[in-house]
């Protein structure tokens, strides 16, 4: 089937700092499987990373300018900066049939959900990464080498209230090994494409 007969996927991905998420929506848009919703924040780039790609890096200004002129799907303030999904990463895409990945918290997960809006309660499926250990993912954050000690510790207390919300999503992916973990990701993505509420 092309994507002409259905509307797109709006696939959010949750999980707490180096639970290996970004990692596995970056390799979905790499692969061509699905389109990477770019987001919009206030934190400061991290080494190689590219504005308009990564993130749009914004002040905390003009995100607030963006929130006035009602830009964003949902944004939250996560380990002390802003984040958010901006309309023109999403609505368009899905309405064309485009399946689209997100790498969203929690918060902003909470947010999608509740909207009254038919494209985007027919579009969402919602996927939690839980890491292995709390010692796997210390090691992870650690092993990344971009945060300072008090990043890293900051967002090691937010992952426990992350983690503690995992019921509120449909699938849950305890992260083992990165090839499982995408082939995992990638057999929920090809099954949600088979639904029927989206096909036109
Ligand atoms: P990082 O600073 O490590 O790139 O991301 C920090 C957190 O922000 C992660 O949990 C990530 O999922 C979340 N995040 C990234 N983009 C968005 C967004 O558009 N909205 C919300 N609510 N959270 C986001």
């Amino acid at each position: 089937m092309n994507t002409q007969d259905r509307l797109g996927i709006l696939y959010l991905v949750s999980g707490p700092s180096g639970s290996g998420k970004t990692t596995m929506c970056r390799r979905a848009a790499d692969t061509g499987l699905a389109k990477y919703a770019v987001s919009a924040t206030t934190r400061a780039p991290r080494e190689g990373e590219i504005d308009g790609t990564s993130y749009h890096f914004l002040t905390v200004e003009d995100f607030k300018q963006k929130i006035a002129e009602g830009e964003f799907i949902e944004y939250a303030e996560v380990h002390g900066n802003y984040y958010g999904t901006l309309k023109s990463e999403v609505v368009s895409r899905l309405q064309e049939g485009v399946d689209i990945v997100m790498d969203i918290d929690v918060q902003g997960a909470a947010i999608i959900r509740e909207i009254q809006d038919e494209l985007l309660q027919t579009c969402l499926v919602d996927l939690f990464v839980m890491p292995p250990s709390e010692e796997e993912l210390e090691s992870r954050l650690r092993n990344r080498c971009t945060d300072s000690e008090e990043v890293i510790t900051l967002r090691l207390q937010n992952s426990i209230e992350e983690m503690a919300r995992w019921q509120e999503y449909t699938y849950l992916l305890l992260s083992g090994d990165k090839e499982t973990d995408f082939n995992t990701f990638q057999n929920i993505l090809f099954t949600e494409r088979l639904k029927v509420r989206r096909l036109r």
